[in-house]
This record gives structure tokens, C-alpha cells and sequence, in this order.
């Protein structure tokens, strides 16, 4: 099952601001401090809206949701 969630991720083209960890890229010093700060480093990003379950891919994230919380809006999009 391959699901599309709008509005969730926009790649940005412009991000003059990279973490010198990641690099990853970012619009502002701000933000790049802040995921210096919040997720640099640290490997689950994905949390589940509807329980503490934490994982690092969407796809599993989405998966999870789909088996676990048949009832959200992200398994019936
Ligand atoms: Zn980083
Ligand atoms: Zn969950």
C-alpha cells in the first residue's frame, strides 16, 4: 500500500542554512539550531499522533497508524 500525505512534507529548494552535522537544510539559523537542538542526532522522528509510538520512517510510520489506529485519517486517505 503505497499512501500519499498531502501537506505533511514540502522540500524546500531554498535553504542557504545546513546543519554541519546532517546537513541537512534549512531556511533560517534559527531552525537549523533548533534541529541541532530537538532531532539532530537522535534517530526517531516519527511519533504517532495517537499513542507514544516513535519511528524513524514515515512509511513505518503510516503502517503502524494503519494497524493500530484503523480509525484516524491517516489509514482512511
Ligand atoms: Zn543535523
Ligand atoms: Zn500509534
Amino acid at each position: 500500500m503505497d499512501l500519499q500525505i498531502s501537506g505533511e512534507y514540502v522540500p524546500i529548494r531554498d535553504k542557504p542554512f545546513a546543519c554541519p552535522i546532517c546537513n541537512k537544510g534549512y531556511m533560517s539559523k534559527d531552525s537549523v539550531r533548533r534541529h541541532q537542538r530537538m532531532e539532530c542526532g537522535k534517530e526517531p522522528r516519527m511519533r504517532c499522533p495517537h499513542c507514544p509510538h516513535i519511528t524513524r520512517y514515515k512509511s513505518n510510520l503510516v503502517s503502524h497508524i494503519i494497524n493500530r489506529h484503523p480509525e484516524s485519517e491517516y489509514a482512511n486517505s
